[in-house]
Parts: structure tokens; sequence; C-alpha cells
């Protein structure tokens, strides 16, 4: 079993006619072809997509979505000395493109039902440093978006939504992505939406920040050899765009796939004595970009799990208050406080997820788990 089949994947049916391998293969090599590997004509097509499905003015994608983060907080002017508050419960990205820019990344503590960034946490966290807010809609669910925006608005802060994980999910009937100042994503290949290599997206409604952002993921280009600032090369490639090209005529199909295997986790696990199941907000659709239970004993439960031949993950097991690299001695908060990211980092544990997951091997994870949790 796998924790994410991406061959499986490739065998589906293609709207175009065919299996979705063959629309990849034929996508890549009209590229080859034209030989416009920079920006080409894929890149453009595929912005204008994701722009109208999430429903905002413009959509700049980018070498990755750690990029599309990086990228966002330039446009945003953070500088050394700035504070953005931030979730200490996510991928390092999410604080490591704070620290790049030598601004501190302030940790407010999750909600421990969703595992999103808290509202209630950040408002006693701002000072005349703090320039934004990066939420993180972690696991698939969007962070609670609207209340986030009443906070920033009221005190003036922008708001970035790093929505590597959420990208087709819902927020009071909004998409993911366009929820906030800048929505950023990701198309890693294990993504729910993923490319074949490194890849991602910048989303705003705004004019001056899109121009910006196009900008400085070329190296701060305006016209050929003018640069206004300094930028990064950071662009996604045109063989990128073509295999997300491809993929698209399956995505919002896969979402709902994504969402029945979820379910089906849920009630088998609830009828087994599991409820940490994923809890979504009723406002919310979860494109569930990993299925995560939380477990007590959770070494013993991975080894049980692992002898019946099931993989698992954990996202994450340390938090981001208490990564080394980051500029947490720089913090003004203590390391301990977060004791919501910190039980959820000792206890959280993710279940193969993918749109193909089989009733059968489900039925498997869910015999072997009922195995481990006698432990608990
Ligand atoms: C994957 C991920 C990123 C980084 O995306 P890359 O495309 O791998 O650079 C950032 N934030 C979160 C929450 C992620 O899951």
């Amino acid at each position: 079993m796998k924790f994410i089949d991406l061959q499986k994947q490739q065998d589906q049916h293609h709207p175009d006619g065919g299996v979705l391998k063959n629309k990849i293969i034929d996508n890549i090599t009209k590229v080859i072809n034209h030989g416009q590997f920079i920006l080409g004509p894929e890149v453009t097509e595929i912005e204008e997509i994701l722009s109208d499905y999430v429903g905002v003015k413009y959509c700049i994608s980018t070498s990755s979505g750690t990029d599309a983060l990086l990228i966002s907080l330039m446009a945003l002017d953070i500088q050394p000395g700035d504070e953005v508050i931030t979730t200490p419960f996510s991928f390092i990205a999410t604080a490591e493109t704070i620290t790049l820019l030598g601004a501190i990344p302030i940790y407010a503590d999750i909600n421990p039902k969703t595992y999103n960034i808290d509202p209630n946490q950040i408002e006693a966290l701002i000072t005349e440093k703090t320039k934004a807010i990066i939420a993180v809609s972690l696991y698939g669910q969007t962070a609670n978006m609207k209340e986030i925006n009443e906070i920033a608005n009221k005190h003036g802060l922008k708001v970035i939504e790093d929505a590597a994980q959420s990208f087709g999910a819902t927020h009071h009937q909004l998409k993911s992505c366009g929820l906030s100042t800048i929505g950023t994503t990701s198309f890693f290949p294990s993504k729910p939406f993923g490319c074949y290599g490194d890849g991602g997206a910048c989303f705003t409604n705004d004019k001056n920040l899109a121009q910006r952002i196009r900008a400085i993921s070329i190296h701060g280009q305006v016209e050929r050899y003018l640069h206004k600032e300094i930028g990064l090369n950071g662009r996604l490639d045109t063989i990128q765009a073509a295999v997300l090209l491809a993929k698209w005529g399956i995505f919002e199909k896969e979402i709902k796939l994504r969402q029945e295997v979820a379910n089906l986790y849920t009630t088998k696990l609830n009828s087994i004595g599991i409820n940490s199941t994923p809890y979504i907000d009723t406002y919310n659709t979860s494109v569930y970009a990993q299925y995560t239970i939380k477990v007590k004993q959770r070494s013993e439960v991975i080894s049980i799990l692992k002898e019946s031949g099931i993989p698992s993950a954990v996202h994450y097991p340390i938090p981001l208050c208490q990564q080394p690299a980051l500029n947490n001695n720089k913090s003004p908060q203590s390391n301990g406080t977060h004791i919501n990211a910190l039980t959820a980092s000792n206890e959280v544990i993710s279940l193969p997820m993918y749109p193909y997951l089989t009733e059968e091997n489900i039925n498997r994870i869910i015999s072997s788990l009922k195995d481990a949790i006698k432990l608990d």
C-alpha cells in the first residue's frame, strides 16, 4: 500500500480521451516542440484557469510554494525586524520564509480541533512591529480566514493564506487562495493539485501587488533588463504548467473522491471507537491533503501499521516554535507556551490518503488500527 499513489492517478480516464498519463505526455511534447520552456503559453493558460477557479483577478505562478510565500512577503515589504504572526504548527516553509527576510515569526497557538491558527490568540500578540499574518490552511481545510481578516483590518495588517494544502477547499462558499490579501499554494507532486516537480502560485485581487509579485518572481524585472528591485528566479516551468493543464481535467473529480475516502475513513474509525477524526468547520469544505487523526501511543501505532505494510506519516513532529533554524530566540515568547501545537505534534498521525484509495485498503488500515489502539 502506498501513502499517496500517483501512478494510479496516471491510469485515470481523461475527459479529452485516453488516460491522464497520455494527456500529460502529449502536453509535454507540445512544449518540447514549441520550445518556450520559460514563461511559455501553458504558463499563461494555467494562470487564467486558476484565477477564474479561485475567483480572484490575478494568479502569478511560481517556482514552488515556498517561493510563493517568500515573494508574497517581499511584495508586502516585510523588512528585517518586522513581526509576522503565524501558526506554530506547519511545514517549515511558513516560518522559514519570514526568517529568510530577517523578520520574526510570532506564533499564535492553534485550535486543537482544526489544528489551524486560533484567531482568538492573535490580537494579544500584535505590536507596532507587526506587519502581517500568515495563516496556514492545514491538512486541506482553511483557517478561520473570516475572523483573521477582521482582526487584520482592525489593525491595518496584511494577511497571507498559506494554502499549499488546501487548493480547492472552500470557506463560507469562497475558494481557498482567494480569501485574503494574498493566497499562496504549492504544486509539489503530493499536494492535492500537484505537478511533476516543484511549482506554486500566488493569488490576489490587488493589481499593484500582482505586478510586484510578478516582477519579484523575475528578478525584480519590470521591462527587459530593467530591475527596479531585487527579486529572485521564481517562475513556474512551462513543462510543469503543461502537467498541471493535463491534471486540471480531473481535479474537481479528485476532490470529490478525496472527500468520499475521508468520509469512509471517518465512519469506519468512529465505529471502532477512534473519535479523533478530522473536524471540519460547518462553513468549510476540506480537500483532505492529509487525513490526520490523533493517537496517544503514536510510535507503537506507527510500528503496528508498518508491520501490516501500511505507511503513515507525521505532519509535523516538531512545532515551528521549537525548530532550531528559526529566529525563535528573538521571539518575545517562550517556546513552551503553545500547548495545543505541542500536543498535536506529539499525537497526530496521517493515514494513506489519495483519491483512489480503495475501501479494501481502508478496511485493512482500520483492522490494523483496531489492534494498535488497544494500547492507547
Ligand atoms: C508544501 C508546503 C509548503 C511548501 O511548498 P513547496 O512547493 O514544497 O515549496 C508551504 N507550506 C505548507 C503548509 C506546505 O504544506
